[in-house]
């Protein structure tokens, strides 16, 4: 009998100047970029937070803490990876991941091929698996006052 997991992860960053805007593990070229103790990866931190969160393993601030020096400036696809290979070691595979973003700006559609492709590199499954969707919220809210952004994930993994 296949056991399924559900879980669902949460994130958002505030933008500033002077930092990369990196997102899905992708750099795109914009004037602001998310702050946060790592790359700030707010996509990759709420679909590690679903991974985590299907598998029973608590959330992303218990495993990688922002108070520790380790992870500061980390890339959050280290972060993925870690994650992938717990759920991987516990015998877990992903059926299907599904997330969004919310961005008033820069337009995040031109850039989901190559976050799909990066995702699915680092997560070692068919692209088809990985789902990313980009919104805004009609300039309703901080993510559309440009003073942030949030991501939303779902997760699927089932072990045998
Ligand atoms: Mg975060």
């Amino acid at each position: 009998m296949t056991d399924f997991r559900v879980g669902f992860g949460y994130d958002v960053h505030r933008l500033v100047e002077g930092r990369d805007l990196v997102i899905g593990g992708v750099r795109i070229p914009y004037h602001l970029g998310l702050l946060g103790h790592s790359d700030a990866d707010v996509l990759i931190h709420a679909l590690c937070d679903a991974l985590l969160g299907a598998s029973g393993n608590g959330d992303i601030g218990k495993h990688f803490p922002d108070s520790d020096p380790e992870y500061k400036g980390i890339s959050s696809m280290i972060l993925l990876e870690h994650v992938m290979a717990k759920l991987t070691a516990e015998g877990w595979r992903l059926s299907n991941a599904d997330m969004t973003l919310v961005a008033q700006r820069p337009k995040i559609a031109p850039y989901i091929p190559e976050i799909k492709a990066v995702l699915s590199e680092v997560m070692k499954c068919d692209a088809c698996r990985i789902n990313v969707k980009a919104t805004t919220t009609e300039g309703l809210g901080f993510t559309g006052a440009g003073e942030g952004m949030a991501a939303y994930a779902v997760a699927l993994i089932q072990k045998k």
